[in-house]
Formats: structure tokens, C-alpha cells, sequence
């Protein structure tokens, strides 16, 4: 269980993050809400969570693409909580276009939400971590912070980095008690990937069902979606002491796709 254990889970107002942040909360841990959407869902979720899980939830709005923004919220858990115990760097967002025509702007926001922030949420986690001899780093990367695909430059790059911060914090930390990990999903129906879905249709010039069935699922071997449940579940067992012994792993979630 992890009473006592205060949790910022990065873009958790939506899909895996809230997923996450639930699955944490359930087990004890006082869980910190960040990411965007409208105040009035965002405060519901805040309470509901508390009260089903009898945990302190609390929400801080930072723009994760934002490195004072990340540093202002970090230093507020840290000041509540004394740590941040876990961190999960999750919030993520995502752009389809050939590379050519990828639109820079686009490739700067996703390394900075994508790569940046979690180097930035690191290094102001880490010495709290530290000085009480217990972390937990997870990242959630992709199956592409493994193998690529077409059209998604700024994502592969960030989540290939992503699994290169993991592993080399991991040797930096490794006596300290604190663990880094990656989990790599394969394709999990959130509204992450609901939104590419007519991006991808477009820039192929194919049919949505054509997307989900020739391009999205056809890499993943068990052409079944991966869940939020069954990543969530992965994550919170991450984050108790049974898992102190896996530390540097870039664990994949995703039916199969990367055996290919
Ligand atoms: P999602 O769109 O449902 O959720 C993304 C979250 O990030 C939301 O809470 C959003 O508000 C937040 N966010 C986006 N930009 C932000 C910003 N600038 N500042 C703060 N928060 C911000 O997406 P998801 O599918 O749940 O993805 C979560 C993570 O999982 C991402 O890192 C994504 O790359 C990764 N992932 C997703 C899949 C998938 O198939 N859905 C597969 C592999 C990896």
C-alpha cells in the first residue's frame, strides 16, 4: 500500500494520467492533479477522488511545457508534502505530418511537454527523494520510445529521449532508493488517439475505419487496444517497495508490437 506516499501524476485530468492518479489514490497515496480542461470537471474529479479514496487530492493548473511553471508546482508539493514520493511524467501530446511539412512550432511544444518536462519535473523532484531514501521515477513513454512509424517525427524523438533520461537517472539514482522506470504503451483508446485518428485518415487519404484497423491496430499483434486499467495497474505496482529491484527498465505494454 502507499499511505504516506504523495504522488504528482503530469497530465492526469484525462486518460492514462487520471487513470493512474485513481489507480494511486486507491492504494493510499495522496495524489496532486495537473493538466488541462474545464475548472468545473477538473474540481469534481479533485473531490470525487478524495472522497471515494480517503486521500488528499489536490490540483495544480502548470503548464508542463513551462519550465517555471513546473518548478512553481513542484515547489508547492514539495512544501505540503514534505516530497514528492512519485512522480509520474505522463501528460503528453501529439502531432501527425509528414516531416517536411511538420510544423516547428509543433515539433517544439512536443519536446518540451513531451521530453523536457520530465527532465525538468525530475530535477526538482530528485533531491527531496533523495534525503528520504525513497522514489519513484515512471515515465510514460510509448511503444515508439522503441520502434517508430511514419509521419510522427517530434513524438518518436521525444519518446526514444525519454527512454534514454530513464536509464541514465536510473544509474544516477540507483543508491539512493529511489527507482526510474519506463512503460511503454502500445495503442490506448484515449482521447489522444481518438483525436489523431481523423489526422492520420487525412494524411493517408484512407477511411477512419481504415485507421483503426490497417494502421493503429495492425502493428499491435493482439489487435486489441491496450487499457488505461491495464497500464495503470503496471504503474501502481511500480510504485510500491515490491518493485525496488526494477530500476532502468523501458517495460512495454502493447500486445506485441515491439516482439516485431
Ligand atoms: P490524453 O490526451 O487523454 O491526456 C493527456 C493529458 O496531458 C491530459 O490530462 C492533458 O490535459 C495533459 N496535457 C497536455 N498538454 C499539457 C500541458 N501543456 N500542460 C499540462 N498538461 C497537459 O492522452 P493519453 O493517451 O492519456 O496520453 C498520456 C501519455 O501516454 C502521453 O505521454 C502519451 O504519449 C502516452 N501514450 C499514449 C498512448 C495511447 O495510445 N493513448 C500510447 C502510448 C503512450
Amino acid at each position: 500500500m502507499l499511505q504516506e506516499r504523495t504522488a504528482l501524476v503530469t497530465g492526469s485530468t484525462s486518460g492514462i494520467g487520471l487513470g493512474i492518479a485513481e489507480a494511486l489514490a486507491r492504494k493510499g497515496a495522496n495524489v496532486i492533479l495537473n493538466g488541462l480542461g474545464p475548472a468545473g470537471e477538473i474540481e469534481e474529479l479533485r473531490k470525487r477522488i478524495s472522497r471515494e479514496c480517503g486521500v488528499a487530492a489536490r490540483y495544480h493548473g502548470a503548464d508542463i511545457g513551462r519550465p517555471d511553471a513546473i518548478e512553481a508546482m513542484t515547489r508547492s508539493v514539495v512544501s505540503e508534502f514534505g516530497a514528492i514520493d512519485i512522480l509520474i511524467n505522463n501528460a503528453g501530446i501529439q502531432h501527425v505530418a509528414p516531416v517536411e511539412e511538420f510544423p516547428a512550432e509543433k515539433w517544439d511544444a512536443i519536446i518540451a511537454i513531451n521530453l523536457s518536462a520530465s527532465f525538468h519535473t525530475i530535477r526538482h523532484a530528485l533531491p527531496a527523494m533523495k534525503r528520504r531514501g525513497w522514489g519513484r521515477i515512471i515515465n510514460i513513454a510509448s511503444a515508439h520510445a522503441v520502434v517508430a512509424s511514419p509521419f510522427k517525427s517530434a513524438y518518436v524523438a521525444a519518446k526514444h529521449g525519454i527512454a534514454g533520461l530513464t536509464k541514465t537517472v536510473a544509474l544516477e539514482a540507483a543508491e539512493s532508493g529511489v527507482t526510474v522506470n519506463a512503460i511503454c504503451p502500445g495503442y490506448v483508446l484515449t482521447p489522444l488517439v481518438e483525436r489523431q485518428i481523423p489526422d492520420t485518415a487525412r494524411t493517408r487519404g484512407i477511411t477512419i475505419e481504415q485507421v483503426v484497423k490497417d494502421v493503429l491496430l495492425a502493428a499491435q499483434p493482439t489487435k486489441q487496444f491496450v487499457t488505461v486499467a491495464q497500464v495503470a495497474s503496471l504503474a501502481a505496482y511500480l510504485a510500491g517497495d515490491e518493485a525496488a529491484s526494477i530500476t532502468g527498465a523501458i517495460l512495454s505494454v502493447d500486445g506485441g508490437w515491439t516482439a516485431h
